[in-house]
């Protein structure tokens, strides 16, 4: 059985002040419950404090973007040496915000993936098609490249390790949603594809979160689909009592 994993994606929202009441509000009421893992994905100013706060809880704190370069001249990148030295487990790389405003590419997805592993964070990769590729049926291989210059020269237990959000595009903020049906097609396709790359086990192991317009009322159906095993969430993240709803519904 694959855990779930639920995380939220505060993308550039929240004073420290309003992130610690978050958490601090959410550490009281986690359940414990080892088959679900919940994620906070913050801004980089607030991520020492609330590491701080969340030690010892089943709350994990995880950073929205990183540098692949462990140090050097790059004004204004956080790397990921940084993110492991204040504690943070996961980093989120490649959201499709990042590829749109700041030139992300599959190929530094793919080197911050890299780099991830080699700091011992855990990354959650995202992936997914914009509308007008839906509309043009690109939507499968799309995603299938992206999941392959991703996880590229990663090793089968590194894969086993990445977590992989499908996020497609036009379901971002939009309030639209993918047909659970739609959204498990491509979780399922995503899974093959992991498999061609390596194995039945890995591609097993391997957790698939589905991302877009995720909200209480519509996570359990979303989780009901045999290959989506999680959910990475923006909007309805932002406040504690729906984002412990969205993790009990992981439980
Ligand atoms: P949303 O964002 O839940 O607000 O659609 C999801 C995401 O961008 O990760």
């Amino acid at each position: 059985m694959r855990k779930r994993v639920i995380a939220g994606n505060w993308k550039m929202n929240k004073t420290l002040t309003e992130a610690t009441q978050f958490v601090d509000e959410v550490v009281k009421s986690i359940p414990a419950d080892e088959k679900v893992e919940a994620i906070v994905c913050a801004p980089f100013p607030h991520l020492a404090t609330l590491v701080e706060k969340t030690k010892g809880t089943n709350l994990k704190i995880s950073a929205q973007n990183m540098h692949f370069e462990d140090n050097g001249a790059f004004t204004g990148e956080v790397s990921p040496v940084m993110l492991k030295d204040l504690g943070v487990s996961h980093v989120v790389i490649g959201h499709s915000e990042r590829r749109e405003y700041f030139a992300e590419t599959d190929e530094t997805v793919n080197k911050k993936t890299h780099a991830a592993f080699n700091h011992g964070l855990t990354p959650i990769v995202c992936v997914g098609e914009t509308l007008e590729q839906r509309e043009a049926n690109e939507t499968m291989s799309l995603v299938e490249t992206q999941v392959k210059k991703a996880l590229e020269g990663l090793t089968n237990d590194q894969v086993a390790q990445t977590i992989i959000a499908y996020e497609p595009v036009w379901a971002i903020g939009t309030g639209k949603t993918a047909s659970n049906e739609d959204a498990n097609e491509v979780c399922a396709h995503i899974r093959n594809v992991v498999k061609s790359l390596t194995d039945e086990a890995t591609a097993e192991a391997v957790v698939i979160q589905y991302g877009g317009s995720v909200k209480p009322s519509n996570v359990d159906e979303l989780l009901a689909q045999s290959d989506i095993d999680g959910a990475l969430v923006g909007g309805a993240s932002l406040e504690a009592d729906s984002f412990l709803q969205l993790v009990e519904a992981g439980t």
